[in-house]
């Protein structure tokens, strides 16, 4: 835009040669056409780009008053300082009128946002200004998304608030991917503040703070883009996008949203389906353990019965289940499972999706018609309440194996629970066969690891053979560089990459059965123990010693759990 520009020459016709002796009156003839056009290339016309409101049609309107008020100026016949005035107002006028026209007519047009209308208020354009300052140092998008229909949400425009979203809704995702994060978690931590959280091998790290109006247009960035309603703010809601760039080569991401009184939340699992994919083999059983878990899943052994899975959240019950599964041939057996959220397709395996939000029948008769139809295997991914416990142990366990999925931190508290749920000991007995116990430790980072050796009393302490153990590790998170410590790449300083299970597997047999049924605990930790199977928190002391993880971490899965427990997620 350059018409006033071209007129500047001009204007100087108006002059006579009471004007041409003085400067200051055609500098202030000229002012006008400055301002106008000042206003017209840095804003309307920006403007009138930026919501399509017609560049062109506009542009001509802009040269139409230009040239009006410039006619007026050169063409006004009266001379002196009365001819001056009238041109100088004449001229204000008309130009003003050109903004005022533009501004109140395209203010009206749904094209343009509430937000984004004009103001001919200097504060608020200031302001607005100000804001699209702090838009540009916000950064630049970083990331290609790709949501719903396979649709790559493109960046919006620079200068634009929706930018500073884009931007801060990739920054979260990178700083997690970054982290090594599992999940991240985004909540209401009070009326105007959300806190960002990520999971990182189990253990949750604090993200920072973010105003509650920006974590929910961050929510509902992440909802569109994955062609989710963001108007439904209340229901659980689940999509996927994939994202690539920066340092991310290509990642999935699954979005858990729902939402409460207290707000919204939102969760975003990194490559859902990798993480629970693992074989047997590769969960950290020990060798006798794996042993004994093929033997049930194998044909000869093949009978009925309960084995209960017992896990906390978060550490990989899911995975477990799945990876049990997948032992039975799924080609000789009818396998089922009853899942929460199904999240990975398992070849040749029924899986049912029961979904608390939706109507239909609750979880306790999901259960007992898929037990009705004679499956040999059913997996089970809660326990939620007695009637599905009665349900398990009332149904033909001579002949279908049911694995149980139990939230507990114990093979022994597992079984009680289960025993608890039923409400008939001798019935509970009755149809155990065995209970896995499994709990997650991190793995130390086989780059920064640092060797040390214990003291005879630590090793006293922990209960390993003084003469055996001369060596253990703990966390590095550095490593020498030419001799000065840098930071250690493989785990961003953390010291540990990745987790491994710790297994507690027990048989239950005719002994442990008639312990249950007398609810005599103590005896059947005894009949456990005397079989020399080792628990979670043994298996744990032999990964430590074997240098897979610290004797800081089996302390952290096996101390007694504070009581503050979070709820933050409900995955398992
Ligand atoms: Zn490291």
């Amino acid at each position: 835009m350059s018409i006033a520009l071209a007129s500047v020459p001009t204007i100087t016709l108006a002059a006579d040669a009471y004007m041409l002796m003085s400067i200051w009156k055609p500098v202030l003839l000229f002012a006008p056409f400055v301002g106008w056009a000042w206003m017209i290339s840095t804003v309307l016309d920006k403007h009138a780009q930026r919501f399509f409101l017609g560049q062109e049609k506009w542009n001509a309107i802009h040269i139409i008053f230009g040239v009006a008020a410039l006619i007026l100026v050169v063409a006004l016949p009266v001379s002196g300082i009365a001819g001056f005035a009238a041109a100088f107002v004449g001229s204000l006028i008309i130009l003003g009128l050109d903004i005022l026209i533009f501004v109140s007519i395209t203010n009206k047009d749904t094209k343009v946002p509430e937000g984004e209308r004009l103001t001919l208020n200097m504060k608020d354009m200031s302001e607005s200004r100000e804001a699209k300052k702090a838009a540009k140092q916000i950064g630049s998008s970083e990331l290609n998304i790709v949501g719903a229909n396979k649709i790559t949400v493109q960046p919006p425009p620079k200068d634009t608030p929706e930018l500073g979203i884009r931007v801060s809704a990739e920054q979260i995702v990178i700083k997690g991917f970054e982290a090594h994060a599992s999940q991240i978690d985004i909540l209401p931590a009070n009326e105007s503040t959300y806190a960002a959280s990520y999971l990182v091998d189990g253990v949750r790290q604090a993200g920072d703070p973010i105003a509650a109006a920006d974590a929910i247009q961050i929510i509902d960035f992440w909802k569109k883009a994955a062609g989710l309603d963001v108007n439904d703010r209340r229901r659980k809601l689940t999509g996927q996008v994939t994202v690539s760039g920066g340092s991310i080569s290509s990642a999935e991401l699954k979005l858990n949203t729902s939402g409460s009184k207290s707000g919204m939340r939102m969760s975003l699992i990194f490559n859902p389906a990798q993480a629970v994919r693992r074989k047997a083999s590769d969960l950290g059983m020990l060798d006798q353990q794996l042993d004994m878990v093929k033997n049930w899943a194998s044909e000869l052994e093949h009978v009925g019965g309960t084995v209960l899975l017992c896990a906390p959240s978060d550490n990989g019950r899911t995975t477990m289940a799945y990876s049990i599964m997948k032992l039975h041939d799924a080609y000789t057996s009818n396998i089922q499972s009853i899942e929460y959220e199904i999240e990975d397709q398992l070849e040749g395996i029924k899986q049912i999706q029961w979904d608390s939000s939706v109507e239909g029948p609750d979880f306790a008769t999901t259960v007992r018609s898929t037990l009705r139809r004679d499956p040999d295997i059913v997996s089970i991914c809660d326990l939620p309440d007695v009637e599905t416990a009665q349900t398990v142990a009332n149904s033909d366990l001579e002949r279908t194996r049911v694995y149980l999925s139990i939230r507990t931190d114990s093979a022994l508290k597992g079984i009680q629970t289960y025993v608890q749920a039923v409400g008939d000991p001798k019935l509970a007995a009755k149809g155990l066969r065995g209970v896995v116990a499994c709990k997650l430790v991190r793995v130390l980072c086989g780059n920064c690891k640092v060797p040390y050796q214990p003291t005879p009393d630590m090793l006293k302490k922990l209960g390993l053979p003084e003469d055996k153990v001369s060596e253990l590790f703990k966390k590095g998170g550095q490593v020498l560089v030419r001799n000065k410590p840098e930071t250690c790449s493989v785990c961003a300083g953390v010291g540990y990459s990745g987790q491994t299970g710790c297994f507690g597997i027990f048989p239950i047999g005719d002994e442990e059965r008639a312990m249950i049924i007398e609810g005599n605990w103590n005896g059947l930790r005894a009949v456990m123990r005397k079989r020399g199977l080792p628990s979670v928190q043994q298996a744990a002391l032999r990964k430590a010693v074997m240098g897979i993880t610290s004797i800081e971490e089996v302390t952290r899965i096996t101390a007694p759990k504070k009581s503050s427990s979070s709820k933050a997620t409900a995955k398992a």
